[in-house]
């Protein structure tokens, strides 16, 4: 059945635990052992199935079992009987249905952009308004709180073709965020450095370590301070003149409005999980560009599954200008979700161009890593 008038019949989910291979410490928190996604799959009556990955982490968004708990009791009424068609509806009753739970939201429009894209034989590029671009370039973040099992990262990015790094800082002290700037910049200076804090610094450490990193000249500083310090951010905007990005001060394009209505930033990072989805992506996308800010594309602790979300999104939106960080499905995680590798080329992620995501889950994978999981026999 090819009609996007097809009823949607089935929702499973499946609560993973994915582990890692190293630590990683940020200023606002640590992953360490494994990382927790939620997996949903639509089925239409017509047979065909999309897929959708929610990756909460619980300092930063919310929690794997509320993610888990707002599709399987919320959203699931929304979704069972409606046509696949209304992806518009059934995402603006989504959004009254649960407050917040943005990444249960993300992974439900990832399912519904996958379905229509299976169904109709396009790419969720093509659903989100067209490709402007190929490839995105990769950056991977630098967070391991042991430098020396990062120096043999940033060998192997190098190896690999990539040509972009976040550094992580304000997890430790700052002498060690300006020791690991200055190796970085003596034995790599291949790499274009960024920098994110993640909310590590107080408002009183804040401007002298600000001013201390922005004098190594890096691309863009992310996020000293609280999410909710809007002065400060504003204050530390005004004070360099390095790029100040927003990241965890802007979930969705409300935060973005009051974002450049108060001059907190530069530029904006921008994840489906904060926003709730690639479309409302697209909006926080558009509000800065409309501001004269630019964007970049962020995520989360994800699998491939999120990470082609979110490929799809900047393939379609120009406004984001500053590449991409999904780097987790090719360097973080010991085994991916995926059927064949997430698509990284030097240093540059490559587009899909296949029907929905372009490339599948392994459902014996979802099996294998699941906790809890709801899943129709
Ligand atoms: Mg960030």
């Amino acid at each position: 059945m090819s009609d996007l008038n097809q009823r949607i019949i089935g929702m499973d989910l499946w609560h993973l635990e994915l582990p890692v291979v190293s630590r990683r410490d940020h200023g606002i928190g640590s992953v360490e052992g494994s990382c927790e996604v939620v997996i949903v799959r639509l089925t239409a009556e017509g047979g065909a199935n999309g897929f959708g990955e929610a990756s909460p982490w619980s300092v930063f968004t919310g929690t794997p079992e509320a993610t888990y708990a707002a599709l399987d009791r919320y959203l699931r009424p929304l979704v069972i009987g409606a046509r696949v068609a209304d992806r518009a509806l059934i995402m603006s009753k989504a959004e009254r249905a649960v407050a917040h739970c943005t990444e249960a939201k993300a992974a439900l429009e990832t399912a519904l952009l996958d379905l229509t894209g299976q169904i109709s034989s396009l790419p969720v590029w093509a659903l989100l308004g067209g490709k402007c671009r190929d490839t995105i370039p990769l950056s991977c973040s630098i967070a391991n709180p042991d430098f020396s099992q990062d120096i043999a990262l940033l060998q192997r990015l190098r190896d690999d073709g990539v040509r972009l790094i976040k550094l992580k800082t304000g997890f430790k002290d700052h002498a060690f965020d300006i020791m690991r700037l200055e190796r970085i910049a003596s034995d790599f200076p291949e790499f274009g450095v960024r920098v994110d804090y993640n909310q590590g610094l107080s408002i009183d450490d804040a401007p002298a370590c600000v001013r201390d990193v922005a004098s190594f000249k890096p691309d863009f500083i992310e996020q000293p301070v609280r999410a909710h310090h809007f002065g400060m951010m504003a204050q530390l905007r005004a004070m360099i003149d390095v790029l100040l990005l927003a990241d965890e001060s802007v979930f969705g394009p409300e935060d973005m409005t009051r974002a450049a209505r108060e001059g907190i930033c530069d530029g904006v990072s921008i994840k489906i999980m904060k926003s709730g989805g690639a479309v409302r992506g697209q909006s926080v996308a558009r509000i800065a560009a409309a501001n004269g800010l630019t964007a970049y594309g962020g995520d989360m602790f994800e699998a491939g599954l999120a990470h082609l979300a979110g490929t799809h999104m900047i393939a379609a939106t120009p406004e984001i200008t500053l590449g991409c960080e999904f780097y987790q499905a090719s360097y973080f995680l010991k085994e991916d979700i995926l059927e064949t590798p997430f698509d990284v080329k030097d240093g540059q992620v490559v587009v899909p161009d296949g029907p929905g995501l372009g490339i599948r889950p392994d459902v014996t994978k979802l099996d294998r890593f699941s906790v809890t999981k709801a899943v129709a026999a």
